[in-house]
């Protein structure tokens, strides 16, 4: 009579867990291929592709982007300040540094308004293509300012302005004629890059960026032809205020075209006034005519302030000294 168990009819445990089992090793042995491994190559593709540079900047999480454009929008509330109430070159200078840090090499030339025209008029033209609202916030923040106070932006706060501001060593005058008229050529790039930018998408280029003379410096790589350009512009910026946003920067272009309708702006000495003309030497843009100011040339740099014998750094720090003895 055994008493033992019988073994059940049909599957038993023991069994079900033997399959299982197979079929679990079976998977393990699954051979794993990376996409990667699968993806075409240069040579598996041919015909001399080459694959792209990693994209720099990396991409960035949206409340990151979101404190790109609140730092953007405070470094144009600083800049104004300090050019409008407290009139001074020297901290306008320290903030074109910190933002040439941040928005320049920190940031890597983005986030820039000056290509975002390529994309917001892409955007607004091509229903197949959409932009971030800080691509749109950072494009137009900057044009807002400008119809309200003028170029703050250009001031203290864009990085391609600062990197051309801190090489001006011996600034020498452009004949206004010559300078009039090398600062049309801005608006011919502006109606090329839109040209270009507004093409259908197979064919679509995007010129500002591609030709940015600074943008590689910022990324410490880019194509050798690209740094040589940007090294020039860098040394005729010694002698010459600012090349690229006198005569070339189409965003440029529209800041000089909304302060038209602004009710601030760069005043000389507005009380002060000895008529003396060094302010008008000081201005190595060729921003003051008669004795003022023009406001969509002038690109808020202050130096006319600090050249000032009655209201500029100088004048101030000698009050100081007055006052401490
Ligand atoms: S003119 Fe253009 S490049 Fe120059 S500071 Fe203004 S926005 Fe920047
Ligand atoms: S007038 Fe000339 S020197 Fe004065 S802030 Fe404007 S650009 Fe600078």
């Amino acid at each position: 009579m055994g008493g033992g168990l019988k073994p059940a009819r049909g599957f038993s445990p023991a069994a079900a867990l033997l399959l299982l089992a197979t079929v679990a090793a079976s998977a393990q042995s699954l051979p794993y291929q990376r996409p990667v491994d699968e993806a075409p190559q240069e040579k598996s593709i041919g015909g001399g592709y080459k694959t792209p540079a990693v994209q720099k900047p990396l991409p960035r999480s949206s409340w990151l982007q979101i404190l790109d454009v609140a730092v953007l929008a405070a470094a144009m509330g600083i800049s104004s300040w300090l050019v409008l109430k407290r009139r001074s070159r020297k901290s306008l200078a320290a903030l074109a540094i910190g933002s040439l840090a941040y928005f320049g090499f920190y940031r890597e030339g983005c986030i820039c308004p000056i290509g975002s025209i390529q994309n917001v008029a892409v955007a607004l033209t091509d229903p197949h293509y959409s932009i971030p609202m800080v691509v749109t916030a950072t494009f137009f923040l900057p044009l807002v300012m400008a119809v309200f106070v003028g170029r703050a932006f250009c001031g203290g706060v864009c990085a391609l302005g600062a990197i051309q501001e801190l090489v001006l060593v011996k600034p020498l005058q452009v004949p206004r004629r010559l300078d009039r008229a090398l600062g049309l050529l801005k608006y011919v790039y502006l109606g090329l890059a839109l040209f270009f930018a507004l093409k259908p998408a197979v064919a679509r280029d995007f010129l500002i960026c591609r030709f940015d003379p600074f943008v590689d410096f910022f990324r410490r790589t880019g194509p050798p032809h690209m740094l040589l350009l940007g090294s020039a512009f860098l040394l005729a910026g010694m002698f010459i205020g600012r090349p690229y946003c006198r005569y070339l920067c189409p965003y440029g272009g529209l800041l000089a075209w909304c302060t038209r309708l602004a009710r601030r702006g760069v005043t000389i000495t507005p009380d002060k006034e000895l008529d003396c003309g060094l302010c008008t030497d000081a201005c190595p843009y060729g921003a003051i005519e008669k004795m003022r100011a023009v406001r969509r040339n002038c690109l808020y740099c202050a130096r006319c302030y600090a050249a000032c014998p009655r209201d500029g750094d100088l004048a101030h720090a000698k009050a100081q000294l007055v006052n401490l003895s």
